[in-house]
């Protein structure tokens, strides 16, 4: 396997930052089989066309007050999608353009603030260490979904991380269904039938 085709899948949080399974198809942008985090595809680069659009567009002329006062309001609605208020994609998608634009805009505030380089670099760690809080939430919000899933949080046997350095070669008691982009009723009797999810094709 080429090293770029391992990239794909050999660490789940590494790019997709989310399982690999159709509890987290919400969660993930696939491209030619690659998955990448919904929201960091987005804000990210989102971010970086903000800061550089600075150079052309009119808020590249606002003083750091203004820029402060519309960015970190609109970065802070990422906090809707971290307490769980954006279950649909579309919504998803629509808090993390609006988080890229909030934070390009902070980013320009720090570095307007008329302070000293040392000190606003202080406050642009500082900064980044807040704005990571969030992705710990994420990992607490992933957690308690897997624990719901019929795998039960078993990460060394499910099949959201197959092929990951999660994956421990262990055998789950459920069968692992073939790929795929449903989920597969299992039956477990005559009349009950088990959903599982399965990995991403
Ligand atoms: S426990 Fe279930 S939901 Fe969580 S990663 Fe595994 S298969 Fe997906």
């Amino acid at each position: 396997m080429r090293w770029i085709e391992k990239l794909k899948t050999v660490d789940a949080p590494f790019l997709s930052h989310h399982p690999l399974c159709t509890s987290f198809t919400e969660d993930l942008l696939q491209i030619r089989g690659w998955k990448l985090c919904l929201g960091c595809a987005i804000s990210y680069p989102l971010a970086i066309i903000v800061i550089i659009g600075s150079i052309w567009l009119p808020y590249g002329n606002w003083d750091w007050k203004l820029l402060a006062m519309t960015g970190i309001p609109l970065g802070l609605l990422q906090l809707l999608s971290t307490i769980g208020l954006t279950k649909k994609r579309i919504l998803k998608i629509i808090i993390k353009i609006i988080l890229g634009i909030g934070l390009g805009l902070t980013a320009l505030f720090i570095l307007k603030i008329p302070l000293p380089f040392p000190i606003r670099m202080l406050i642009f760690i500082v900064g980044a260490q807040l704005a990571s809080i969030p992705a710990g939430l994420r990992s607490r919000n992933i957690k308690k979904k897997c624990e719901e899933c019929p795998y039960n949080a078993e990460w060394g046997s499910c099949p959201g991380y197959i092929g990951t350095s999660y994956n421990n070669g262990t055998e789950h008691e459920l069968p692992i269904m073939p790929a795929g982009n449903e989920t597969v009723l299992y039956p477990l009797s005559k009349n009950q039938n088990l959903e599982l999810p399965v990995r991403l094709k």
